[in-house]
């Protein structure tokens, strides 16, 4: 994997930077683990023109090329999967187990638009007149900006330069500042798979100083972002005065429900995970468990001693289970809701703090807290970090009223037996993703993502409904000329 002082690719080159900034381990934030680009607004207009440029060439370029592309790009990826999951496990904290699934996914992707390439584009209609052929085809949007955040650096990158290059796009792709060197390793296995100068374009550094011009440059044709609710409403109100089209994939603060005859051994480990994988950093993360009825009283002490038995520390330990918050921010952000948590009176039932026996890294206890107010703080905001809220509900009917109450609606669970009560939950839950009987995280690459409230811009990334974001319609009515009469002169 490529390290030193890289981060800008423009037109199939490495940019020599002239500025750089250090990536730190959030294990171990004395350890450096690389150096890159910090770019400037000069990269980034450079990056479009480029992207500009290779338009005309990549759209003409048969989509099954495209594809074959794409497809030696999946053969890479797997192929550096060690290399890319140890980097990505120092730069951003996840477990060593995580981030090579996650390498594994991206290498998915790839391979699933590899094989939308050969796919019917467009649909035959029939028309109301006589000889007229009558049709609809998708071309690629044009020049698209790609904003991804830190918490999936591999996965949600490729979940948009995938499709936009498989549907004839090009791309300019701005990473999260503390995950470039997942970046570099994306972009180079794609470069290395023969995507050609100028399609794929990535400017690493601070959003400080190039998310403007990022965001309005005049050659941008549209904007996918993936990050907090504030940044993705600011992008999108500028988008929306520049009618620019924007899509946009938000927070969450999703629910699970467990009603008193789900299986308690499935419930306290799905939901145990949904929370606490990834350090809780996961858009789709648990947090808030809702608990139907007197199953609550099984299910408590069965979920904190699942919570107490987590091993955190050091990620690249295969024995380690939770890692630490991805960096110094997240970590302030998380040790706030703490105190907002300790202000509101919930009860704690495990953790609670920050894990100081782990040295200076960002680690803070896996925690649970009890009888969580829906109208409070910590039940209703993203925490984005380790910490689940558990409430009570009398029946299902209060626990949709609770799991609906808040802003976002990203992803939901039931936990159930009850085929009525499950169908009663997917049809009456606020969320884009509903699950039944498994965790709020996970999502597979063939279906749709996203979801609804604040947590999306409505639209949806992955299957097929990413043609939806990548391409624009055209509608052909083909009449044919009058037939050549014979003995009349051609016009
Ligand atoms: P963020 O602060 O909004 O940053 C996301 C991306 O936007 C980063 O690349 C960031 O760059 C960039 N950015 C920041 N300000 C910008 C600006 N003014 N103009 C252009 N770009 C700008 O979010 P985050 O903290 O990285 O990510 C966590 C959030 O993402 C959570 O709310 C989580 O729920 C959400 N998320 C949602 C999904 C989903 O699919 N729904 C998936 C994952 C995460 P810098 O790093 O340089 O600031």
């Amino acid at each position: 994997m490529r390290n030193a002082a890289s981060g800008i690719l423009i037109n199939g080159e490495w940019v020599e930077p002239e500025a750089t900034y250090e990536v730190r381990n959030p294990a171990r934030p004395t350890e450096v683990v690389g150096e890159f680009a910090r770019a400037g607004p000069e990269h980034v207009d450079a990056a479009y023109r480029a992207a500009r440029d290779a338009l005309a060439g990549w759209r003409r370029t048969p989509a099954i090329q495209r594809g074959a592309i794409l497809h030696r790009a999946a053969q890479l990826l797997a192929e550096r999967t060690e290399d890319l999951a140890t980097a990505f496990t120092r730069e951003e904290g996840k477990t060593i187990a995580e981030t090579r699934v996650e390498v594994a996914r991206g290498a998915q992707i790839l391979r699933y638009y590899a094989g939308e390439t050969a796919q019917p584009r467009g649909e035959v209609h029939p028309s109301g007149f006589s000889g007229r052929f009558l049709y609809s085809v998708r071309e690629p949007l044009g020049v698209v900006c790609l904003i991804t955040p830190w918490n999936f650096p591999v996965a949600i990158p490729l979940w948009k330069i995938t499709p936009a290059l498989a549907y004839g796009n090009t791309v300019v792709w701005k990473p999260a500042t503390i995950t470039p060197g997942c970046a570099v390793g994306v972009a180079e296995a794609l470069r290395d798979a023969g995507v050609p100068g100028g399609v794929l374009n990535l400017v690493t550094g601070p959003a400080s100083a190039i998310g403007g011009s990022l965001t309005d440059h005049e050659e941008v044709d549209g904007i996918s972002f993936t990050g907090s609710l504030e940044i993705g409403r600011q992008i999108q109100l500028r988008a929306v005065e520049r009618g620019v089209k924007v899509q946009l994939e938000l927070g969450g603060k999703n629910p699970v429900v467990v009603l008193p005859d789900a299986d308690l051994d499935q419930a306290v480990e799905q939901t145990v995970r949904g929370a606490m994988m990834s350090t809780g950093q996961k858009c789709t993360a648990t947090s808030r468990a809702i608990l139907v009825g007197d199953g609550a009283e099984r299910f408590v002490p069965r979920l904190l001693e699942r919570v107490r038995a987590l091993r955190v520390g050091d990620p690249l330990r295969a024995d380690v289970d939770v890692g630490p918050l991805a960096s110094a921010e997240q970590l302030e952000t998380v040790l706030g809701y703490l105190d907002v948590a300790r202000e509101e009176g919930h009860e704690l039932a495990v953790g609670g703090r920050r894990l100081e026996e782990e040295g200076e890294g960002y680690f803070v206890e896996p925690t649970v807290y009890l009888d969580v107010d829906p109208a409070s703080r910590i039940g209703r905001e993203e925490i984005f970090g380790p910490v689940l809220g558990v409430l009570r509900a009398a029946s299902l009917e209060e626990a949709l009223e609770i799991a609906n109450s808040v802003e976002f609606g990203l992803s939901a669970s039931i936990f159930t037996r009850d085929i009525r009560e499950a169908f009663q939950f997917i049809d009456a839950v606020e969320a884009g993703v509903v699950h039944v009987n498994s965790e709020t995280a996970g999502a597979e690459p063939q279906v749709p993502f996203g979801g609804v409230k604040a947590s999306s811009s409505h639209s949806r990334e992955q299957g097929k409904a990413a043609a939806e974001f990548y391409t624009r319609l055209k509608t052909v009515y083909l009449d044919m000329p009058p037939a050549e009469e014979p003995g009349r002169p051609p016009r």
